[in-house]
């Protein structure tokens, strides 16, 4: 729900104007393969919407045809929600825009609009993002301790951004490598890994469904001492073979969680998650939506069943789901691709021992160039205004 008072929009406030275009990012450094792609490289681009409606602006990530953003010109704001406050679900193809919209309107960032816990005058929020950089950037390296090295250097990166926790990518043996070289590869990895950062520092491996049942417990035995926090995606998932590793897990005292649920993910995810054979659920927060997320949090939260929507690529959800952890009281931690994006400025964002830290203004809190928005919207976008 949102802690706003609707009311005040007043049915004057229409959606006077909708902007579409694609805004280019770049991360630092190319990322490699995982298991089942080849090179993601330097960045790309991600859909985004800039609307006004009373003269306020809002802008957010936004994938809208322009046929759709037609039949949305000249509606009124008051009319798309709730009186709860959530967004209704035929308009919620905009609802990046229209939060942060809501936030410019109420001079609030949106986690205040999505939860009370962080109101008031001395309020502070952050939240723990790990890095999720580390990908197959070594294959073209054949000794395995050079190999090693050559990712405990991209991890000290990492750490020196401010980064605590990582996720890194396994199942070389899946496609890349052969069976075993790639499968000692990705336990020697991981084992250096943890020495590099500690103890203390939540590690997960994402292999992408490159594993079966064996492999995976194979896998597990040999980096037992690096004690992951999860294991994603071992392998597509599967009630029965879940229900086997689950069982072996226990028998082994094993804790590491297992997560899954992003991309095409099985229909009876839920209730696997339910019976207990899944313990973080991961649909993309863009793709499912910050709503639809609101949503499933208190469907989920009682089941003890943790969140952490996925989030790689696109810049955008970096920030984003900061907003949306706040509402999520069954939040993991938050996914970090570190990117730059054209004539986007985050002012007040910061990565600190490991957290997210969110700046107090307005929205998401991301500052457009408005003159390069303009010309990238002109080069490839579109304008709808209301008539
Ligand atoms: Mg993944």
């Amino acid at each position: 729900m949102l802690y706003v008072d609707l009311e005040l929009l007043n049915r004057s406030i229409r959606l006077e104007e909708i902007s579409w275009t694609e805004i280019p990012y770049r991360r630092p450094r190319a990322a490699g393969k995982n298991a089942r792609l080849d090179v993601h490289g330097r960045g790309g681009v991600f859909p985004a919407v800039q609307i006004r409606a009373g003269g306020v602006e809002g802008f957010g990530w936004c994938a809208l045809t322009r046929p759709r953003a037609e039949a949305l010109a000249g509606l009124p704001l008051s009319a798309m929600f709730r009186p709860n406050g959530m967004l209704r679900k035929k308009f919620r193809c905009l609802e990046f825009p229209l939060l942060d919209w809501l936030g410019q309107f109420f001079h609030k960032p949106v986690y205040e609009l999505v939860t009370k816990k962080f109101s008031g005058p001395a309020a502070e929020f952050s939240v723990p993002v790990y890095d999720t950089t580390i990908y197959f950037d070594e294959l073209h390296i054949k000794d395995d301790t050079e190999a090693v090295a050559f990712i405990l250097d991209e991890v000290s990166q990492g750490m020196d951004r401010g980064f605590r926790d990582f996720k890194i990518k396994a199942g070389r043996c899946g496609m890349w490598m052969p069976l075993e070289a790639g499968l000692r590869r990705d336990v020697d990895i991981v084992n250096g890994i943890r020495r590099r950062i500690g103890p203390g520092a939540k590690l997960m491996v994402d292999v992408n469904n490159a594993y079966n049942l064996n492999i995976t417990r194979e896998f597990l035995s040999a980096v037992r001492d690096a004690e992951l926090f999860w294991l994603e995606e071992p392998f597509h998932e599967d009630g029965v073979l879940y229900t086997h590793l689950k069982t072996w897990m226990k028998e082994q005292g094993m804790k590491t969680l297992i997560a899954d649920g992003e991309g095409w993910a099985s229909g009876a995810l839920l209730d696997w998650a339910k019976q207990g054979f899944i313990d973080v659920i991961q649909y993309d927060l863009r793709s499912y939506g910050f709503f639809r997320w609101l949503e499933l949090c208190a469907e989920l939260e009682p089941c003890d069943i943790l969140t952490a929507p996925h989030n790689y690529g696109g810049f955008y959800g970096n920030y984003a789901q900061a907003h949306f952890a706040a509402a999520a009281g069954n939040f993991a931690l938050g996914e970090f691709d570190i990117a730059q994006a054209e004539g986007i400025d985050t002012p007040g964002y910061r990565i600190k021992d490991g957290r997210l830290e969110v700046p107090r203004t307005s929205g998401f809190g991301l500052c457009l160039d408005q003159g390069r928005f303009k010309a990238l919207r002109d080069q490839k976008g579109y304008r709808i205004s209301a008539g």
